[in-house]
C-alpha cells in the first residue's frame, strides 16, 4: 500500500481509560472485532495484551495500539486508531503520552464498582491532554450493575453529562454498536495541518528482534516519508526514516504517514533507551519551532538491590537485565555490591508494580533465582557545613548522623476512594503512616474520596496491603509524587552476631526506630536456625542498640543421630544440608537464609 486512502476528517484517534479490571482490554477486543480486524484465526482473548505476564495477571503493562476500519451507519469507512494505555498509576506518564496522541477517550466505568481512584487519575490526565471525554458504563450484563448510581457519580464528581454515557457489556457485546457510532459522532477528527513542517509525537517504543526499535508515532503536522531525515527536538539527534506504516496487529508498511495519522516508525535504532519517549520529531531540512508536549524524563521512585541466589549466576543476571532494559526505557540500573550478598544491581523502578513485574520477568524469562533487598526511596541528605546534598537510595550508603545537617524524603499525594463505612479505619491507617490530611469529599452518599500527603517510604511499606485489609478490599488508591520534605530520619542497622548486615539496614523515622527494630529482629530470629553457638541479634542506630534478641546454641550435632547407622544415610543427610546451604548466605560465621533479605524488611 502506498498511502492510507481515508481522508483526515474520517480518522478517529482515541484511547480507553479506566481503573484496573473495569474491562478496558475486553472492550478493546470487542471494538477490534466490530472493526473486522480480527478473525477466528487471530482472535484470542484480550488481543492487545501481548506479553504473557499481562494476560496472566489481566493487566496491561505496555501500551499497545491498533488501527482498523469501521463502516459506519452513514455508509462511510472510518479509520479508528485505538491507542491502548496501561491503566496503572506506576505508568501515568505513559498514559499521558498516549493521550496526547488522541483527540478523545472512552472513560470506562464498571457498573458494579463505580468510579475508583484510577478512574479519577486517568480522567485528570485526559483533561490535561485537552481531550473529548466520552463516559462508558461497562458490565451492564451483571445483576449487581447499578447504572443510575454510576451516572450520578459521573455527573457529580467528573462534571460530565450523564445522559451522554453509553451503557455496554464488553463481554456480551450489548451496546457496542452504539458505542462505535458515538466514537464517530462525538470524538472529533484531528485538526492537524498537512502543510506545516513535520511534527510527530513519539508516544511509545519497543524492540523487535528483526527490525530493531519500532517507535509509535502520531503525526500532527506535515508528513513523514521513507527516505526523509528526521530530528529529535529535545536533543537534536538525526536519523533516517527507513520505514513507516500502521499497526493492524501486524505492521503494514506505507510510503508515508500524514497529519492526523497514527502509526510506526523505524529509523535503524538498536536500543530503546535511545528513544526519547514523549519527544517531538521534525524533519531535519524543514524544521518546526515548538515541540508538541513538554518532554519529560521518567524518574524512578522505588529502588532495591537485585542479586542472584547463587553468586556464580551474576553474569546471567547481567545479561538478562541488559536484555530486559532493551524494551523498558523506564528501567534504571547500576552495579552494586554488598558484603552479605556479593555482586548485583541497584535497580530503580517507577513503582511497586513495576518492580514486581521486572523481577517476575527476569525469573520467568531468564530462569534466574533472584534475591531482592527491601525497597527504598531516594533521600536527600544535606551534609553539615558543606554545600553538598547527597541523593541516597541505598540505606547502606546513608552517612553517619554526625555529618548530617538534615534529611529530606519524598512525599506523595494519595487519593483513596472507598465506601464511606471504612473511612474511620482508613484515616487511622493514614495517621499511623505519618499522613497529613488534605481533603475528604463525598462523591455520593456512600462513597468517599480521601486526599492525604504521605511519605513515599511509608506507602511502599505495608500500606497497600493494610488499606486492602481495613477496607475489605473495597478501597482503591492512586498516588503521585508531591514534594520533598524535611524529616527526622535515622539509619537502623541490623547486627547479626555483632556484624552489621548491610543488606538489612533501613532508613526509618526516629519515632518508629525502636518498634521497627524490634519487629525486624523478631522476624529474623524466626528465620535463622540455631547454630553451635549463641547468636546475638541487635538493631541499632549508630552505636545505640534499640532492640536485641538471642538465638540459643544448638544442643547436639545433627549428624550425631546417624552415629552407628549406615554411611549412606549419613551421606544423604550431608547432601541435604549442602543443598539447603545454597539458599543461605554467610555473614561472619552465621548462615542467614536468603528469604531474610527480602521478607524481613518488606511485606
Ligand atoms: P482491564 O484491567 O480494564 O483491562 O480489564 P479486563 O478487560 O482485563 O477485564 C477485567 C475482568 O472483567 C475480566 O475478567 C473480564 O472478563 C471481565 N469483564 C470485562 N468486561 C465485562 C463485561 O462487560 N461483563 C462482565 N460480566 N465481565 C466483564
Ligand atoms: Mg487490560
Amino acid at each position: 500500500m502506498d498511502r492510507l486512502n481515508i481522508p483526515q476528517e474520517r480518522i478517529r484517534n482515541f484511547s480507553i481509560i479506566a481503573h484496573i479490571d473495569h474491562g478496558k482490554s475486553t472492550l478493546a477486543d470487542r471494538l477490534l472485532e466490530e472493526g473486522k480486524i480480527t478473525d477466528e484465526r487471530t482472535s484470542k482473548e484480550q488481543i492487545l495484551d501481548s506479553m504473557d505476564i499481562e494476560r496472566e495477571r489481566g493487566i496491561t503493562i505496555k501500551s499497545n495500539s491498533a488501527s482498523f476500519i469501521y463502516k459506519a451507519k452513514d455508509s462511510n469507512d472510518y479509520l479508528f486508531n485505538l491507542i491502548d494505555t496501561p491503566g496503572h498509576v506506576d505508568f501515568s506518564y505513559e498514559v499521558l503520552r498516549s493521550l496526547y496522541a488522541c483527540e478523545g477517550v472512552l472513560l470506562l466505568v464498571d457498573a458494579t464498582q463505580g468510579i475508583q481512584a484510577q478512574t479519577l487519575a486517568n480522567f485528570y490526565l485526559a483533561l490535561e491532554a485537552d481531550l473529548i471525554i466520552v463516559p462508558v458504563i461497562n458490565k451492564v450484563d451483571l445483576p449487581s450493575a447499578d447504572i443510575d448510581k454510576v451516572k450520578e457519580q459521573i455527573e457529580k464528581s467528573l462534571g460530565l453529562n450523564p445522559d451522554e454515557a453509553i451503557a455496554v457489556s464488553a463481554k456480551t457485546g450489548v451496546g457496542i454498536e452504539d458505542l462505535m457510532e458515538s466514537i464517530v459522532s462525538l470524538i472529533p477528527a484531528s485538526k492537524s495541518e498537512k502543510n506545516l513542517p513535520l511534527r510527530a509525537l513519539i508516544y511509545d517504543a519497543y524492540f523487535d528482534a528483526y527490525r530493531g526499535v519500532i517507535q509509535k508515532i502520531r503525526v500532527f503536522d506535515g508528513e513523514i516519508k521513507v527516505g526523509d531525515t528526521i530530528r529529535f527536538m529535545s536533543n537534536d539527534k538525526q536519523y533516517p526514516v527507513n520505514d513507516v506504516g500502521i499497526t493492524q496487529l501486524d505492521l503494514v508498511s506505507l510510503k508515508s504517514l500524514a497529519a492526523g495519522e497514527v502509526g510506526f516508525l523505524v529509523t535503524g535504532m538498536k536500543n530503546v533507551s535511545e528513544v526519547m519517549l514523549g519527544d517531538t520529531i521534525t524533519t531535519a531540512s524543514k524544521s518546526a519551532d515548538e515541540p508538541l508536549m513538554q518532554y519529560k524524563e521518567v524518574k524512578p521512585m522505588v529502588f532495591a538491590g537485585l542479586y542472584t541466589v547463587n553468586g556464580e549466576d551474576y553474569e546471567l543476571l547481567k545479561d538478562a537485565i541488559e536484555k530486559l532494559a532493551l524494551n523498558d526505557p523506564a528501567l534504571v540500573y547500576d552495579l552494586e555490591s554488598s558484603e552479605a550478598l556479593g555482586f548485583g544491581y541497584r535497580v530503580g523502578y517507577l513503582g511497586l508494580l513495576h518492580m514486581e513485574i521486572v523481577q517476575e520477568r527476569l525469573e520467568r524469562e531468564y530462569s534466574l533465582n533472584l534475591l531482592t533487598t527491601a525497597p527504598s526511596v531516594q533521600y536527600r541528605v544535606k551534609i553539615r557545613d558543606k554545600d553538598e546534598v547527597r541523593e541516597i537510595d541505598n540505606p547502606s550508603e546513608f552517612p553517619e548522623s554526625g555529618i548530617i545537617d538534615y534529611v529530606e524524603e519524598p512525599y506523595v499525594q494519595v487519593t483513596i476512594i472507598s465506601p464511606a463505612q471504612y473511612l474511620g479505619n482508613i484515616l487511622n491507617l493514614l495517621q499511623e503512616k505519618r499522613g497529613e490530611n488534605q481533603d475528604i469529599i463525598y462523591l455520593d452518599t456512600e462513597t468517599v474520596q480521601i486526599i492525604y500527603h504521605l511519605p513515599l517510604s511509608e506507602m511502599i511499606f505495608e500500606f497497600y496491603d493494610g488499606l486492602k485489609s481495613v477496607s475489605r478490599g473495597y478501597a482503591s488508591l492512586d498516588y503521585e509524587l508531591f514534594e520533598y520534605k524535611k524529616s527526622d530520619l535515622v539509619k537502623l542497622d541490623i547486627l547479626v552476631h555483632h556484624n552489621p548486615v548491610d543488606a538489612l539496614s533501613t532508613i526509618v523515622h526516629k519515632t518508629n526506630a525502636e518498634s521497627r527494630g524490634r519487629v525486624l529482629i523478631e522476624k529474623l530470629r524466626k528465620l535463622i536456625s540455631r547454630h553451635q553457638f549463641q547468636i546475638a541479634l541487635q538493631a541499632g542506630i549508630g552505636s545505640r542498640i534499640v532492640a536485641r534478641e538471642n538465638i540459643p546454641a544448638l544442643k547436639k550435632n545433627v549428624t550425631a543421630k546417624c552415629y552407628g547407622g549406615d554411611i549412606s544415610r549419613k551421606r544423604k543427610l550431608l547432601e541435604k544440608q549442602k543443598a539447603g546451604k545454597k539458599r543461605m548466605k554467610m555473614v561472619g560465621s552465621v548462615e542467614i537464609p536468603q528469604e531474610a533479605f527480602s521478607s524481613v524488611l518488606s511485606k
